[in-house]
């Protein structure tokens, strides 16, 4: 199922912070100027809860990526070092999306085959590093959170990535819970857990479940 999932609110330029000029590592030609976010939940577009997190981040004046504020750190470094980062974050993203979402399809016991499916279908997006989620699949499929794994990799997003890539994963999570049909007792327990460790309130769960139901049955008929 494909879900879009992020966040709206109102943006304003931070004055005081310079604009990096034509530094935009996604298309090369914009410039990122720093930005301050009051959030909201957004599903499917429709804001759906005003979020008490007000995010600083850079935005591309002409492809509208967001970044982490980070990026300022690496953006005077060398092609090679640029590149690294990227590809690094993407790193990141991966192993923490597919950990939870496996993660997620184990906690009540059973690993359904659409679980499966929906897990596979997101390891066929990173055809470079394939084999290595595949492994984090494995491990978590037979350890689940053994060692705090798990949460770990979620934390680590959660440091490096912007909130929007965290909301994403949350979402693919909240796929996969959905994915048998059963909402089980120890899938919402966890995705409040998921939740409170990205720092959202977990009042969220109820709100993202039923967007998410409505996407299901708007998708059948
Ligand atoms: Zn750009």
């Amino acid at each position: 199922m494909f879900i879009i999932f992020g966040t709206r609110g109102i943006k304003h330029t931070v004055s005081e912070s310079p604009v990096l000029e034509n530094s935009c590592p996604n298309c090369d030609s914009g410039s990122l100027v720093n930005k301050l976010y009051r959030r909201w939940f957004t599903l499917f577009f429709i804001p759906v809860i005003p979020l008490d997190v007000v995010d600083r981040f850079y935005e591309c004046t002409n492809c509208k990526s967001a970044y982490n504020e980070k990026i300022k750190d690496i953006l005077g470094q060398s092609q090679s070092v640029r590149d690294n980062a990227q590809h690094q974050a993407r790193y990141i993203y991966a192993k923490a999306l597919i950990a939870t979402m496996t993660h997620m399809s184990v906690i009540d016991g059973n690993f359904a085959i659409e679980e499966e499916r929906e897990i596979k279908e997101a390891i066929e997006q990173f055809d470079d590093i394939k084999a290595e989620l595949t492994e984090i699949m494995e491990r978590v499929k037979r350890d689940q959170n053994k060692d705090n794994f798990v949460f770990n990799l979620l934390n680590e997003a959660r440091t490096e990535l912007s909130a929007e890539a965290i909301m994403n994963i949350l979402a693919q999570a909240g796929v996969v819970l959905l994915a048998d049909g059963i909402i089980d007792k120890a899938e919402e327990e966890l995705m409040k857990e998921y939740l409170i460790a990205c720092g959202l309130p977990k009042d969220m769960y109820k709100t993202l479940i039923d967007k998410l139901q409505v996407k299901e049955i708007q998708e059948v008929n």
